[in-house]
């Protein structure tokens, strides 16, 4: 072992594991791509004055959480926290709300920072795969990506997750509910710091997990019975088309999200086997946030889906995936001229798309056929110096155990046959 550990809060990507989570990466992906959403990728750091407006200055990510820090050169810069800030950045950059159709349609995967308390499921370092359609109001669009997160996660075979939907108004009708909440809050016994919180953006106390917090919120105005006729219209739809597409939600009128973009339609998915951390993705509809950063009104809709805790949500359901074997064939000579044979039959393999690995370092039968065991390779071919004088090496099957020589020059076609 070396001196050096991975940092507090963070953790190694390793195999056999780390298959897992790029089949999750790709299965969230999947329905994006089939649906009209182009890849993004943008730098792990950023101004951290874009996410101090974007995410909001009073929000425990911009005052607890962020990695910032000032460069050399005297630019103060963050780890990205989160995606959608720096999405809309980019998009607004390029103007690419000017290029094409509008919603321009964004998908992205990458590595997130949270200085935040570790805790299973919760880490300094994550991984998220995110979704953005911006510049246009229409409750299809919301509906659209709620459907598509759905659709991922039954895709992994995951069943135990539920949905969360709200509406938090418009800039019309969420000044006029926040302001009802702040007299009901001012009413309360909290302590100095939710009494802080309950001035500066009240509708996150309702987010406050403690017990003794949410035991006198039981009477607390709720925002659903301010919404104006505007949005009381739209979030009726998205429910409906939601409901026509089968799936299925709850309405949760106290889902505030702890992110102060969100305007209208908002969600959640939470997975019961995840204890505590049973958030496994979220998102919502930011109407205001271009112009926050100084773009013009565009309004947009999106979500991310944690990547480390969906993995732990198929791992507390006990779904395992279907991952196709790194390995097909595995290739053990025996002596020199063996070695360059299979070698290059090995590269031909692999040149026709088999999955071939090849015993490397000087080994012994014994130990080779070790590692071809471990391998997972469905097949191995085996070849000694009596072998190639005639011609052939051995074709063993690791499955049923049946073993027969083949022409060294057949390998490759008789591998592609059996292999389907
Ligand atoms: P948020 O941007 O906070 O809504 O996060 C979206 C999703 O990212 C959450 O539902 C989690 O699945 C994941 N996530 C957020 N923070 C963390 C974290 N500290 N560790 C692991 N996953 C996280």
């Amino acid at each position: 072992m070396s001196t050096f550990k991975a940092p507090k809060g963070t953790y190694d990507l390793i195999p056999p594991d780390s298959a897992k989570f790029l089949a999750v990466r790709e299965a969230i992906a999947a329905p994006l791509r089939n649906s009209g959403y182009g890849y993004i990728e943008t730098p792990g750091f950023e101004n951290v004055e874009l996410f101090a407006r974007g995410v909001g200055e009073s929000t425990d990510i911009v005052t607890k959480e962020m990695y910032a820090f000032e460069t050399k050169g005297g630019d103060s810069l963050a780890l990205r926290p989160e995606g959608t800030a720096s999405v809309l950045r980019a998009a607004l950059e390029a103007n690419l709300h000017k290029l094409g159709n509008l919603p321009v349609k964004l998908w992205y995967s990458g590595s997130y920072y949270r200085y935040e308390r570790p805790q299973k499921g919760r880490y300094r370092h994550f991984s998220q795969v995110g979704a953005e359609a911006i510049g246009a109001e229409d409750p299809a669009l919301d509906a659209e990506l709620i459907i598509l997160a759905d659709q991922a996660y039954r895709s992994l075979g995951l069943s135990d997750f539920r949905i969360l939907l709200n509406s938090l108004g418009d800039k019309e009708c969420r000044p006029v509910y926040r302001a009802a909440l702040q007299d009901f809050l001012r009413g309360l016994d909290i302590d100095e710091d939710t009494r802080r919180r309950a001035e500066i953006n009240p509708l996150r106390v309702l987010d406050d997990k403690r017990e003794s917090v949410q035991k006198q919120l039981g009477d607390a105005p709720l925002l659903r019975d301010y919404l104006c006729d505007a949005c009381k219209a739209y979030h009726e739809e998205v429910r409906e088309l939601i409901t026509a597409a089968g799936v299925s939600f709850e309405d949760d009128p106290k889902l505030v999200r702890g992110l102060d973009y969100y305007t209208r339609t908002t969600f959640e998915f939470v997975h019961d086997g995840l204890g505590s951390q049973s958030a496994v993705g979220g998102g919502g509809r930011y109407d205001g946030l271009s112009e926050m950063i100084g773009g013009p009104a565009l309004p947009s809709v999106g979500w991310a889906l944690g990547v480390d805790r969906t993995v732990l949500a198929l791992e507390a359901e006990g779904v395992e995936l279907e991952l196709p074997s790194t390995t097909s064939v595995f290739a053990v000579p025996l002596g020199e001229e063996a070695r360059r044979v299979l070698f290059t039959k090995v590269t031909e393999l692999r040149k026709v798309g088999i999955a071939a690995d090849f015993s490397y370092g000087a080994k012994g039968l014994k130990g080779a056929m070790k590692n071809a065991n471990r391998s997972g390779a469905r097949y191995t071919i085996v070849a000694g110096e009596r072998d190639l004088a005639e011609g052939v090496v051995q074709l063993k099957d690791m499955e049923s155990g049946e073993q027969s020589a083949i022409g060294v020059n057949e390998i490759v076609a008789e591998l592609e046959s059996r292999l389907g």
